[in-house]
């Protein structure tokens, strides 16, 4: 055991008592993408004692050029990324307990996914699911790390409940509408590679209970070669940090309502206040058909036919899957 993590043990940072509060530690990662593989590699290997992982997708091809955890066996045996990653991880440490997950993780869930975890690490791919995290992380008092990467740019924050500007603090409300997803900027490995990794050492101070840990939103650009630090001020008002967890309450965010004797589910993000419809067909083009006019786009994708309308709602037919439907939205429309 010592010899497994004698390099790691050698940085003083680290040291005998930081590798044995490490073997005694609980991680979760929610999400396991391009971030959450790197993440949940890293973490394993580092003898973390307990790593939670949950996802709700499969694997696909076009996931293979970033997502270090996957290969072509895990798809052609139709693997989800949660049952994949365990799988993988375990050959390479079976000292340490891996759990794969598949699920959606939402406000019906998300507490009991998190509860008695020492970090949350954040390899999601929409804002909607990290506000949901940034809830039950000032609720249960358990630190999280926000990371995002897309095109060759990312960004990271660590946050420490009651002691940090919390996510919902800095998060400008007009970029919730109209994010980009991965789906349709496209990504290049090393942005998400370095975001990741960054994620995973701030977990590792936090874990090994090093305090000086990083309180300010790092942007890099790994294209450009650009580095920035932008100092995060507490937003006076800020519903989270005065205890009022609306996105874990359901009461906002993007919720999903069956549209009765219609066959069709309604997908309402009530962050999208308005959706420019000529700016999501500008973005839609290169992955799907789309049509447009004022009041409603229509667009197919995934062999799914969604209609959106400019106050954010969204339509799917011939479909009453509403965990499909919250997926197909976060991917193509972003919240
Ligand atoms: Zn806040």
């Amino acid at each position: 055991m010592i010899d497994r993590y004698s390099r790691q043990i050698i940085f003083p940072g680290i040291g005998e008592e930081g590798q044995r509060r490490l073997s005694s530690s609980y991680a979760v990662i929610i999400g396991c993408g391009a971030l959450g593989t790197i993440m949940a590699t890293s973490l394993v290997r580092a003898g973390v004692g307990k790593v939670r992982i949950i996802d709700r997708d499969f694997i696909e091809y076009h996931n293979l050029q970033r997502q270090v955890l996957f290969d072509e066996d895990d798809i052609k045996n139709q693997l989800p990324k949660a049952i994949a990653a365990e799988r993988h991880l375990k050959t390479v440490n079976s000292s340490v307990k891996v759990e794969g997950i598949v699920a959606d993780v939402n406000y019906t869930n998300i507490e009991r996914f998190v509860r008695d975890a020492d970090i949350i690490l954040d390899g999601l791919d929409n804002f909607e699911t990290r506000l949901l995290i940034n809830d039950v992380s000032l609720k249960q008092n358990i630190p999280w790390v926000y990371g995002g990467a897309i095109s060759s740019f990312g960004m990271t924050m660590t946050i420490i409940p009651h002691e940090t500007p919390c996510f919902r603090c800095f998060l400008p409300s007009s970029t919730r509408g109209m994010s980009l997803t991965c789906d349709t900027a496209g990504v290049i490995s090393p942005a998400p590679f370095i975001i990741g990794s960054w994620q995973t050492a701030e977990a590792l101070k936090i874990l090994v209970g090093n305090t000086d840990i990083n309180r300010e939103l790092i942007t890099i650009d790994v294209w450009k070669g650009t580095f920035q630090r932008l100092k995060i001020s507490p937003r006076q008002g800020c519903p989270t940090c005065q205890g009022k967890y609306e996105f874990l309450e359901g009461e906002t965010g993007l919720r999903t309502t069956s549209l009765c004797g219609q066959n069709a589910v309604q997908v309402f993000s009530s962050e999208a206040k308005h959706l420019s419809l000529e700016e999501l067909a500008a973005r839609l083009k290169p992955v799907a058909q789309v049509t447009y006019n004022e009041f409603m786009l229509r667009f197919t994708a995934d062999n799914q036919e969604m209609v959106v309308f400019p106050d954010g709602r969204a339509i799917l037919r011939d479909t009453t899957d509403e965990s499909l439907a919250r997926g197909l939205y976060s991917k193509y429309i972003g919240t």
